[in-house]
């Protein structure tokens, strides 16, 4: 007889748990995985993929007003909000299904309920017990709001994807990539949107040129900017207006008042430090390169851990993890250098790599390259939306050490010139490099003047 029920028991069934339950399933290991609330976790549930198909939803609002030059004129557009929210909750759904399908071919037991670390090798579930010789948590994050007074009449995003109704007046709280996205995809969906951030300039750890850039097509785009202040109480009125007050003195009003002021790692009530597991000051568990906690049979992946809070690099740490303990058992080696991320903002931002000021502090001399440019597509559509893209050069050995864009489908671009960093590409493989034409991307391939050094 076996001496535990699993061999791998995975708390999470987010984008990390799914990939390392799926991957060590497919290896032999007997898997189950317990989820609480919905297969797929944040990402496909109230993350990047409703996000996304949200994003969709306001560039097609824009896209009514740019046909008109280019000769199609389909009249005043007229947005229907539960048509949106109602197709994707469909289409999450299916995704749903997808997840659950995956996971039952590859051989995993789903478990429906939430779990606890009972000890280093057993784990409860809606009162049953279960036993492994390991134990992965991959619970992911969970938004955090501030507390102030009236600070349970604000909303996350675990509520912003399935309102009620469509918000014609939206307060968004923060400065990081929920914070401007959303900011984007209600102002673009037609509702009065003031973005509300503590610091002078949104982004904070982005390359200071692309954040200025950004923030004045964010604002182009309607987007009202409450810079250096924050709210300090949120009043409900009898009529459900919310009357947010700012440190400035301010009062503004809104329908909804978004938070998108940071996620916190999910570990409370999951029994881990009663299990031994050391845990950060915020929560998040520690673990050692291999993703062993304190405790040598508990893992842990993804947000959780808060290294890096990208899907993508928790699907790398699961698939690392899983190589690590069932195929070659050599350590783990996830490469944390050169991730590339997208914000899906208007116009989107795409990097890749350092900074111009991480540069400078890294390099003896660096040369920045730059382009800005109005995009062929609104020479015709009369928006006044422009690009920005920037390269930065280490001088001594002509490698490219980064890649910023701001402009139409940047994630999409900066995937491809990620590899090219990835592979060591020197501007000199850039220039030799013959672009597609007419498109932005070229203008990668085409920077031949420095802009400074
Ligand atoms: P971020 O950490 O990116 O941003 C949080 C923002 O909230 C910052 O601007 C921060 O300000 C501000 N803030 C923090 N605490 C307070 C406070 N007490 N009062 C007022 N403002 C505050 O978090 P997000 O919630 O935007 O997103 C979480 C993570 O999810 C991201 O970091 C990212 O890794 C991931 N994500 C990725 C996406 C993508 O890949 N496209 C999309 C969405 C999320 P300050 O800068 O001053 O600290």
């Amino acid at each position: 007889m076996a001496e535990f029920d699993y061999d791998l028991f995975v708390i999470g069934a987010g984008s990390g748990g799914v990939r390392a339950g799926r991957m060590a399933a497919a290896r032999g290991v007997k898997v189950a995985i317990a989820e609480d609330l919905y297969l797929g976790g944040t990402c496909v549930n109230a993350g990047c993929v409703p996000k996304k198909l949200y994003v969709y939803a306001s560039h097609y609002a824009e896209g009514f007003h740019e046909a008109k030059g280019f000769g199609l004129d389909a009249g005043e557009p007229r947005f229907d909000w539960a048509t949106l929210r109602d197709n994707k909750k469909a289409e999450i759904s299916r995704l749903n299904g997808i997840y659950g399908n995956l996971l039952r071919n590859a051989g995993c037991d789903i478990i429906d309920g939430r779990a606890r670390v009972t000890g280093p090798h057993s784990v409860e579930v809606a009162g049953r017990e279960y036993s492994a010789e390991r134990i992965l948590v991959a619970t992911g994050g969970w938004p955090f709001v501030p507390e102030f007074p009236g600070s349970e009449h604000a909303i996350t995003s675990n509520e912003v994807f399935d309102l009620d109704s469509f918000p014609r007046r939206v307060i968004v709280v923060g400065g990081g990539y929920i914070a401007v996205e959303f900011a984007g995809i209600f102002a673009g969906l037609g509702a009065t949107t003031d973005l509300v951030y503590r610091g002078d300039m949104i982004l904070r750890g982005f390359d200071r040129e692309i954040r200025e850039f950004t923030q004045q097509e964010v604002a182009k785009k309607g987007v009202n900017l409450c810079l250096n202040t924050n709210i300090t109480r949120i009043d409900k009125q009898p009529d459900g207006t919310l009357v947010a007050e700012l440190t400035d003195g301010r009062r503004l009003e809104a329908d909804q008042i978004l938070y998108a002021t940071g996620r916190q790692p999910k570990t409370q009530g999951l029994g881990l430090e009663e299990a031994g597991v050391r845990l950060a000051d915020n929560g998040a568990i520690v673990v050692d390169d291999n993703f062993q906690s304190s405790v040598p049979s508990i893992y842990a992946i993804g947000d959780v851990i808060d290294r890096i809070q990208l899907t993508p690099v928790a699907l790398a740490e699961g698939m690392a993890l899983v190589r690590h303990l069932y195929a070659d058992g050599a350590p783990v080696s996830v490469d944390y250098e050169l991730i590339p991320t997208a914000v899906f903002c208007q116009p989107n931002i795409g990097t890749v790599g350092l900074s111009e000021e991480q540069a400078r502090e890294r390099f003896e001399r660096i040369d920045v390259y730059r382009s800005e440019f109005r995009a062929l597509k609104h020479t015709l559509s009369g928006s006044d939306e422009r690009t920005l893209m920037k390269m930065i050069v280490d001088s001594a050995t002509d490698r490219v050490v980064g890649i910023h864009m701001v402009g139409a489908d940047a994630g999409e671009i900066i995937q491809g010139f990620a590899v090219a960093l990835k592979a060591g590409a020197t501007k000199a493989t850039f220039d030799s490099t013959i672009g597609i034409h007419p498109t932005a991307a070229e203008e990668f391939v085409t920077m031949r003047e420095v802009a400074r050094h």
